[in-house]
């Protein structure tokens, strides 16, 4: 962003603004999986991050490769959102004595970013069909959908065994 322009003038510079910013999420995302597989207890908690990582590497590709379908730089901006969240996750893990309280609270952090990608998907997916790109938003819809479908997948992971465990 400039200090003196304002840079984003239409939905085309606004598109392509919100890639940088997840573009910039998703690179920050591949560093905080292994941490977060790392500090997990539960075998299928970490084995589902690393799953994740293997598909937010894909994430990444998957939008160089909108970058340059739409004739846009590969590029990416500071997004103070994600920052933010992996910021908090750490210091909550932290805090965190127990194990399996851990584990919930690394669901709950994981999930807290899955959020946040799937809101910033869903407009980008909207954005891209308004401005006639249907070709990049269905490669954005494929990533979409695999953000939700791990967020379910943490939400049946939490409600069927890690919660429980850890609140005996
Ligand atoms: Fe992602
Ligand atoms: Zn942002
Ligand atoms: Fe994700």
């Amino acid at each position: 962003m400039g200090l003196f322009t304002k840079d984003i003038k239409t939905m085309n510079d606004l598109f392509v603004h919100q890639l940088q910013d997840i573009y910039y999420a998703e690179r920050q995302l591949v560093k905080a999986l292994p941490k977060m597989a790392d500090k997990a207890t539960d075998a299928q908690l970490k084995q589902g991050f690393m799953t994740h990582l293997d598909e937010t590497k894909v994430h990444v590709q998957r939008l160089e490769q909108v970058f340059e379908m739409h004739g846009a730089a590969v590029k990416a901006v500071d997004c103070p959102a994600i920052d933010g969240i992996i910021e908090e996750a750490d210091e909550v893990a932290g805090e965190v004595d127990d194990k399996l309280v851990l584990d919930a609270a690394l669901i709950n952090a994981a999930q807290a970013v899955e959020h946040y990608e799937i809101t910033r998907y869903g407009t980008l997916v909207s954005w891209a069909k308004l401005l006639g790109r249907a070709d990049c938003a269905s490669v954005l819809a494929k990533t979409l959908a695999e953000e939700k479908n791990a967020d379910s997948k943490l939400t049946k992971l939490a409600e069927s065994r890690v919660n429980l465990q850890a609140a005996e």
